[in-house]
């Protein structure tokens, strides 16, 4: 199957009442285990590479990467997305370099970490959204900003400084005309979300379920939502890691949230720690090794197994062949042609 389109596996997903992970890649390995998992499941899947995997892996081997996915897991439909693009021109060099959706984070400024007004933020977004949308390119925008810092990206400070206001994403969503919407409900970039397991008062699911009514049929995006397991912590520490003790979102909130309209969830600091808890046991159990093969095979295994996890909880497990791919040429025309709406279903306050 070619890479299709995020805009179309979010569509199944409502249509299927599930969640879509999208897993952040920076090598070989990681896009391997992903592959694995959603062979092992029968999963639909979102491979997204930040600023920061471009730049590290350089773009273009993470892009013939991908292609090797597509060619080597024909049943698989699989999404290529650039994470919190910071300006028109990431989206743009995205785009043409062949990814089918993009992030626009316009709730910072190209700096990636000053708040945005909410003015600048709908004009940078809708800009993207009329390149992106012409070439049948998905996108996804964020209002209210998250917490945390990750890849040198985020506001920094806790997750409830700037959450997002109801009044505000039914205006974003019908000003810009994205596909897919981010929202701040508390969550944070990084390992240190929580520093106890949350409840209502740092966690604020109502708030997602209120902008899900008013926004039924835009589909919502969870960040920071990895689960930080206390065992994958534990592996980590066990074999001379110092890791503080901390919390993330719990499976049970982010099933919550797909129940409400969440289509997407953003996982990467589960898989860095089950890669991590990995070599570190092999370093720390035979030191006598040196050949990288002797890390990497266990490290990616851990992450297929939290991958393989993840797919099975959000619902996605077994989906991969309800649909055929739909070329991003096409959903180009559907944008054209109005069949492929952008124009949200707003409800009633
Ligand atoms: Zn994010």
């Amino acid at each position: 199957m070619p890479l299709v389109s995020m805009r179309q596996l979010l569509d199944e997903a409502a249509k299927g009442g599930y969640g879509v992970g999208a897993f952040n890649v920076n090598n070989m390995e990681q896009i391997q285990a992903i592959m694995e998992a959603a062979q092992q499941t029968k999963s639909p899947v979102i491979i997204q590479a930040s600023r920061g995997a471009r730049q590290y892996a350089q773009d273009r081997y993470l892009y013939h990467l991908m292609l090797a996915a597509a060619e080597l897991y024909p049943e698989i439909p699989i999404a290529m997305h650039q994470d919190h693009g910071n300006s028109f021109e990431t989206c743009k060099s995205a785009i043409e370099l062949g990814f089918t959706s993009v992030m626009m984070d316009g709730s910072l400024k190209a700096d990636g970490k000053t708040p945005t007004e909410f003015e600048e933020n709908v004009e940078v977004t809708r800009r993207v959204v009329e390149y992106a949308h012409e070439r049948g390119v998905t996108v996804e925008g964020e209002i209210g900003v998250l917490g945390g810092i990750e890849d040198g990206h985020g506001a920094g400070g806790s997750g409830l400084e700037h959450v997002t206001d109801p009044d505000q994403a039914v205006e974003f969503a019908e000003r810009t005309g994205v596909d897919a919407l981010a929202i701040a409900i508390g969550t944070s970039h990084g390992a240190y979300k929580f520093s106890k397991k949350p409840d209502g008062s740092v966690l604020k699911m109502d708030l997602l379920i209120e902008i899900h009514n008013r926004l039924p049929k835009t589909h919502l995006v969870m960040h920071g939502s990895s689960s930080v397991p206390k065992e994958l912590q534990d592996i980590v520490n066990q074999y001379g890691g110092h890791l503080k003790e901390t919390w993330g979102v719990p499976v049970e909130e982010i099933q919550l949230g797909i129940k409400n309209g969440v289509r997407k969830i953003n996982v990467d600091t589960d898989n860095r720690l089950a890669i991590t808890g990995a070599i570190r046991k092999v370093l720390w159990e035979s030191p006598e090794k040196f050949d990288p093969r002797d890390y990497n095979k266990p490290a990616r295994e851990a992450m297929q197994k939290v991958v393989a996890t993840r797919m099975v909880q959000f619902g996605q497990a077994g989906h991969a062949g309800d649909y055929s791919a739909v070329s991003i040429a096409e959903q180009a025309k559907g944008y054209a042609n109005g069949t492929l709406s952008t124009a949200p279903l707003v409800s009633a306050k």
